[in-house]
């Protein structure tokens, strides 16, 4: 789950083109917004391109450093944390937690493997208490090496 060499840095970023591609994705969908609507809302949206995809890399780089105080303490940081070791547990990968910034949408979808509300989901930190039966002898290795739950 942590990475342990720069190695593996291409496995935990996206290589550094990805962003321009990224951008260039979005200059379509931007431009047409700019010309239905405004020209303010294609350039948020050009904006929020990089913020988001920054903001994803950042997070799925804290999913995979060393335990340290930062993730353990951060709000938002710590939860995506649990939740991605928990997304790298083999029984559950493919069904469970896909989210990596904030886990709305698995909340919404219930795709998560939490039992609990928005708020809950997105500020439960390291905490196991809420993890549905199903899915506790599921949470994997990983989560034990890295997160060590409370
Ligand atoms: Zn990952």
């Amino acid at each position: 789950m942590t990475y342990d060499s720069n190695r593996e840095w291409r496995i935990v970023l996206f290589p550094p083109y990805a962003l321009i591609v990224f951008m260039l994705m979005t200059l379509v969908p931007a431009l047409i917004v700019g010309l239905v609507w405004s020209a303010n809302a294609g350039y948020i949206l050009m904006l929020l391109t990089p913020i988001y995809y920054l903001n994803y890399e950042t997070f799925h780089l804290c999913c995979h450093v060393h335990d340290n105080w930062f993730v353990r303490h951060c709000p938002l940081v710590n939860t995506i944390r649990r939740h991605h070791a928990a997304h790298h547990s083999q029984p559950i990968m493919m069904e469970r937690n896909m989210n990596l910034t904030y886990p709305v949408a698995d909340w919404y979808m219930g795709t998560s493997d939490l039992d609990r509300g928005l708020l809950g989901h997105l500020f439960n930190g390291y905490s196991n208490r809420y993890v549905k039966k199903e899915f506790l002898e599921d949470q994997g290795r990983e989560l034990y090496e890295s997160v060590k739950p409370a």
